[in-house]
């Protein structure tokens, strides 16, 4: 067994190294730089930890998270790891004593900030350590900080080119989540790895399981969707503030623990949201997208959107946060006709050039065909980002394939009630005709003696919603932001109305979901372990309560004392003795040690 694999299972308890961690760490042991592309919870972190546990020395690992600094070090050293980080949130006698104990050689790793880093003094301390032989490597977390044109630049990112000058034989290996060419040409120039190896991950987040929903009744929908979780931490995304507020209020109400997160919060309830999220089990966080960089929980379980993201990019970021710890989990949209026309005509009235607005309206187009799509959603996700692959298994069109059907007559029924009305109306006036309603405003504009009117009243009012959402979609119909979301003809339409081209459609959900099925728990993918029965479950829950009482006791988010995974296994193999606790996903030597006597009183 190579020392490597050594390690992960003393150390961390993990059976297996995970896609290709192993040749990483071989590699970086080896004193080779590394550049690193792996997805959100594709487990990162262990291509440097397992580096410094097993190079001589300390690893600098430099990361702008601050605040999650002292979750990860409480979680390595859990797992029996010499860590510590210094940053500004440190008192000045707690910073001294790390740098001490830096100075005695007495780490495997620190964290740092990169300002912290970079000051002359800190490099001075490093150049000490450094003459001893004492640096193991430089790890360089969310290495597309240094990327001007991304979202999260950092400037101090750019100087960190200066580890290299100054400790040419120190092996660096540089992390990110982020996979674009732009972003990775940046990283290799402006950090001098070129002669780095670089390591790209497949991007699909397999236990992440991806539905979208019609929306109708959203509340009952949310509510219902919640009921698949119960207990379980996890994340709703609004749009708007005003909807996070509500929303968030009106869920307390149904007796579920939800928080807001916005921008509009006042920092201090904004920040101990936060805390409660990543510290305690289950808290339902309902926010808008400023709730995002910077979360590092492991065992988010779902994500749900209430409104379509901005485009594929983000709602991949998005719902990354979900299942790090690689336990299944959801990512849940509502999607409705409301969404085309507002995010249509948010980008027209954008101030932004036309050839920014081109782009833009290209994003939306991809997100759109997304929702629509009959295919496997992973599969088209991944090939918006240049990926291969087959159907998964593991989604709503994977697992419950849409129906289409010739939508072309129903099409050109839609069409021309636009035309009759010179393209002045919105969607609901236009169905209203097609359905023969005789609403006032359809006596008042004397809509009720059009020849379409009544002409669609074998669909019912979902059905022609349905119908309008895929013509915007598509890109057949457009709303017209300076006539109040007034639907218009494009030129992609004519030769579907003229009958020479066409349309399929998926079919409206009408029928409602079977009750029993939608409270059933969530359907765990091939591969994830099966359901816990009925008295495995009541010893999860009193593993959990037990977790959640240890980690206040020691002040520590409670994954960082055990993940879910651990603990499900811990329920249904019910280990009776320290070796078989050894066994156990997540639990090395130190957390045995440390928990043995607690868990098997539990298990006993
Ligand atoms: P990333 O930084 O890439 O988002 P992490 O390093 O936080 O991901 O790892 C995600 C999760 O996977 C963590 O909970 C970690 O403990 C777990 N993990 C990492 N490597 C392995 C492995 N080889 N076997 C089992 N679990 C692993
Ligand atoms: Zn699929």
């Amino acid at each position: 067994m190579s020392p490597a694999l050594q390690t992960l299972r003393r150390v961390f308890g993990f059976e297996a190294f995970r896609g290709a961690q192993e040749e990483i760490v071989e590699h970086v042991v080896g004193g080779g730089d590394a550049l690193v592309l792996m997805p959100t919870g594709g487990g990162k972190s262990m291509c440097y930890q397992l580096p410094a546990l097993l190079r001589p020395g300390v690893a600098v690992v430099v990361s702008p998270l601050i605040a999650l600094m002292q979750d990860q070090v409480a979680a390595l050293r859990q797992a029996g790891v010499r860590a510590a980080f210094l940053n500004s949130s440190l008192e000045r006698e707690a910073a001294t004593e790390v740098e001490n104990d830096l100075r005695g050689q007495r780490l495997d790793l620190v964290y740092v900030a990169p300002e912290r880093l970079l000051t002359e003094r800190f490099l001075a301390l490093l150049d000490g350590i450094a003459d001893n032989g004492g640096l193991a490597l430089f790890a360089i977390d969310e290495a597309h900080c240094v990327s001007q044109w991304g979202h999260d630049f950092r400037p101090e990112y750019i100087q960190l080119a200066i580890l290299h000058r100054r400790w040419p034989s120190v092996p660096r290996i540089a992390l990110t989540a982020t996979a674009d060419q732009q972003t990775r040409r940046e990283i290799i120039e402006r950090l001098g790895l070129d002669a780095a190896r670089v390591f790209v991950a497949s991007f699909d987040r397999p236990n992440i399981r991806y539905s979208v929903v019609e929306r109708n009744n959203p509340r009952r929908q949310l509510i219902d969707f919640l009921a698949t979780h119960r207990g379980e931490a996890g994340i709703v995304y609004c749009l708007s503030r005003r909807k996070v507020d509500e929303t968030a209020e009106w869920l307390a109400r149904q007796g579920i623990a939800a928080l807001p997160y916005h921008a509009g919060l006042e920092q201090t309830i904004r920040q101990t949201n936060q805390q409660r999220f990543q510290r305690e089990d289950g808290i339902v966080m309902v926010a808008t997208i400023a709730f995002g960089m910077g979360i590092d929980k492991p065992d988010v379980r779902f994500v749900a959107h209430l409104d379509l993201p901005k485009s594929l990019e983000a709602y991949y970021q998005e719902t990354g946060r979900a299942g790090r710890d690689g336990e299944p989990a959801e990512a849940w949209m509502t999607y409705g006709l409301n969404d085309v026309v507002i995010h249509r005509m948010r980008i027209d009235e954008s101030v932004a050039g036309d050839e920014q607005k081109r782009i833009e309206h290209g994003k939306l187009d991809a997100l759109l065909a997304w929702c629509e799509t009959m295919q496997c959603r992973r599969r088209v996700l991944l090939s918006y980002f240049g990926e291969e692959s087959v159907a998964c298994g593991n989604c709503d069109t994977c697992l419950e394939p849409p129906e289409s059907w010739d939508g072309s007559i129903a099409a050109q029924k839609a069409m021309s009630a636009a035309l009759r009305t010179e393209q002045r109306f919105g969607a609901g006036h236009l169905i209203d005709i097609l359905r023969g309603k005789t609403t006032e405003k359809v006596l008042q504009f004397g809509h009720d003696r059009l020849p379409t009117f009544a002409a669609g009243a074998d669909l019912d009012e979902a059905a022609w919603r349905s119908v309008f959402r895929q013509l915007l979609a598509a890109g057949l119909l457009r709303a017209d932001a300076e006539a109040y979301g007034a639907l218009r003809l494009t030129d992609a339409a004519r030769p579907v109305l003229k009958g020479e081209q066409a349309l399929n459609l998926r079919r409206a959900a009408t029928r409602r979901r079977v009750r029993g099925k939608e409270s059933a728990p969530v359907l765990r993918h091939p591969g994830a372990e099966t359901l816990l029965d009925a008295a495995d479950q009541e010893l999860f829950e009193a593993l959990r309560l037990w977790r959640a009482e240890t980690a206040r006791t020691q002040g520590v988010p409670a994954y960082v004392i055990l993940h879910d995974r651990s603990l499900r296994e811990i329920a249904s193999r019910r280990p009776t003795d320290i070796t078989e606790l050894l066994d156990i996903p997540g639990i090395g030597a130190a957390k045995a040690d440390r928990y043995a006597e607690a868990l098997l009183r539990l298990v006993a």
